[in-house]
């Protein structure tokens, strides 16, 4: 399956993702915040979560881990979660690496691909 949640706080970031994911023929959700975000995991399941770090609000790295704590509880395995960031302190970063993959901004949509389907 190819249930994919993106969420990121920039409006562009998010389109062009989207886009790229739903060419690739994923099924594809979006969020603009962690309440957004969290509300969505806890409609359905996601197979894989691509997150922003940095976000007005909840961070990415908070985001994620309550989503974790949904799907965990629904569906009993953890889902692969990929970061994408641009600047973000050296501790979220590390606490984003603890959590899954980190891709740098500006990202290469090729890469982002390679990415997602090493997961899916
Ligand atoms: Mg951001």
């Amino acid at each position: 399956m190819g249930r994919i949640l993106i969420l990121d706080d920039d409006p562009l970031v998010l389109q062009s993702v989207d886009r790229v994911l739903k060419k690739q023929g994923y099924l594809t959700q979006v969020a603009r915040n962690a309440q957004e975000a969290i509300e969505k995991a806890a409609q359905e399941p996601f197979d894989l979560v691509i997150s922003d770090i940095r976000m007005p609000g909840k961070n990415g790295v908070e985001a994620v881990r309550e989503m974790r704590k949904l799907f965990d509880e629904k569906v009993k395995k953890d889902i692969p979660i990929v970061f994408i960031t641009g600047y973000a302190e050296m501790s979220d970063q590390l606490k984003a690496e603890q959590l899954g993959e980190v891709i740098l901004k500006p990202f290469d949509v090729a890469r982002l691909i390679m990415t997602v389907r090493e997961y899916l």
